[in-house]
Parts: structure tokens; C-alpha cells; sequence
């Protein structure tokens, strides 16, 4: 049992890390390297304090708040603020927003991939021209209008060998469709816990809710009680002088 826990801990520490490393690629592309670092102090947390960002990114507060404002308007963070009451300004607490870095970064992904494939189609389908001198590739089209010469330099052209190029192609999409796969895998796990969560909330709302009803009830029923009681009270009252007439 203590064993199932524990491998359950290590898959959970293994898949955070593994998201940590697929959201700081999303973080550099839109930024740069060393702001990918805010993944680390975002991950796994709630509403973290800029300051603290600021002092773990040795940066100035502006320069990190540029880095974030820049991040939520992709949507990747959010912020909640506060007032300061002592110093009367606001401070900014960030959370990252998980599923929507990785639905940019799999959209960013299929984008590649297809340009890739819209490459491939090209080097598979047409034939390309290249001057050895210049080092200038042209398409069919073109070399055809040259009269398959170089009109810098005057050199026949060489048609191109695309095998080579075709081959590095297919490697580059092969391996951006493993990365799509991995992503969208963790969206999955993503949105499995957004559902938990949402799952919980509704439980939660619903057992307020019940309890505010029981408690209605309960409310009601004293009162008809107290009521009761004292209409009992008043007959009592009344009911002597009726015996009297
Ligand atoms: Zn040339």
C-alpha cells in the first residue's frame, strides 16, 4: 500500500516535471531563455506574489511585470491584485494557466507541422535548380525562364538532390508529431483535473445548498411552533372567562 503511494507520488513529481519542461519551451519562444524560469515559480501554485517573482528572476519589478502582462495576453497567466494599505499601491498575484499554454503550444506545433508537410509536398512533387558557384536555389519555373543558366555568374545549373533534403523533412515531422502527441496528452491530464475540480465545486455547491434547505425547514418548523405555542397559550387564557359566562 505505503509502496502504490509512493510510485503514485514519484508518476505525479515525473509528470510535473515533464509539463515544467514542455511549458518553459512555450515561455522562450514568446519571451526568451532566461524568463522561462517563471515556469518553476508558477507551477504547482497559486497567486504568487510579483516581488517574489521579481527577486527569484533578479529582475526589477517593471521588467517582470512586462514579462507577465506579455504572458497574460496570451492568456498563459492570470492575475488577481491587491491594495497595499500601508504602502497604497496594488500588488499583482500571478497563477499560470496550465491548459491554455499547452493549447498555444500545440497550435504553434500544428502550425509547424503543416508548413513542414507543404515542404515535403514541394521537395517531393517539384524539381529544384541550384547554382554551385552562387549557392542560389531556384524552382523549375524559374531555372526554365533562365534557360537553365545562372544569370549571375553564367553557370549551367545543377538540379538539386532533394533526397537528402526530403529525408531531414520527414525526421523534422516525425519528431514535431511525437511532440503534438506528448501535448495533447497533457492537455488530457489537464483537463481531467479542471473536471475534478469542477466536479468538487459542484459537490460542494450542492451540499450548501442542502443544508441551507434543511436548515430552512428547521427554521420554519420552530417558528410554527413558537406560533403554536402561543396561540395555546392565548385559549388558555380566554378559556376560563368562557367557562364563566
Ligand atoms: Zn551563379
Amino acid at each position: 500500500m505505503k509502496k502504490k503511494i509512493l510510485s503514485l507520488k514519484k508518476v505525479k513529481i515525473e509528470t510535473q516535471k515533464r509539463q515544467i519542461n514542455i511549458l518553459k519551451t512555450v515561455v522562450e519562444d514568446l519571451i526568451n531563455k532566461q524568463s522561462a524560469t517563471i515556469i518553476d515559480l508558477l507551477s504547482g501554485n497559486k497567486n504568487v506574489n510579483e516581488f517574489s517573482i521579481a527577486k527569484n528572476l533578479k529582475l526589477t519589478i517593471n521588467q517582470t511585470r512586462n514579462i507577465l502582462y506579455k504572458l497574460s495576453d496570451f492568456g498563459i497567466v492570470s492575475f488577481i491584485r491587491k491594495k497595499d494599505k500601508r504602502k497604497g499601491w496594488y500588488i499583482y498575484f500571478w497563477t499560470l494557466n496550465t491548459h491554455q499554454a499547452l493549447s498555444l503550444l500545440s497550435e504553434n506545433l500544428n502550425k509547424k507541422l503543416e508548413n513542414l508537410k507543404n515542404q515535403l509536398k514541394n521537395r517531393t512533387e517539384e524539381r529544384h535548380y541550384i547554382c554551385n558557384t552562387c549557392s542560389i536555389e531556384v524552382n523549375e519555373e524559374t531555372a526554365l525562364l533562365n534557360n537553365f543558366t545562372c544569370p549571375e555568374c553564367e553557370e549551367v545549373y545543377q538540379l538539386t538532390n532533394n533526397s537528402d533534403i526530403i529525408k531531414d523533412l520527414q525526421n523534422k515531422i516525425n519528431r514535431i508529431e511525437k511532440e503534438i502527441e506528448m501535448v495533447s496528452l497533457e492537455k488530457k491530464i489537464e483537463e481531467e483535473k479542471i473536471n475534478k475540480e469542477k466536479e468538487k465545486k459542484r459537490k460542494k455547491f450542492e451540499t450548501e445548498k442542502k443544508e441551507k434547505r434543511i436548515n430552512a425547514a428547521k427554521d420554519r418548523k420552530a417558528k410554527k411552533l413558537a406560533e403554536e405555542k402561543k396561540l395555546s397559550r392565548k385559549k388558555k387564557k380566554k378559556s376560563p372567562k368562557k367557562i364563566k359566562k
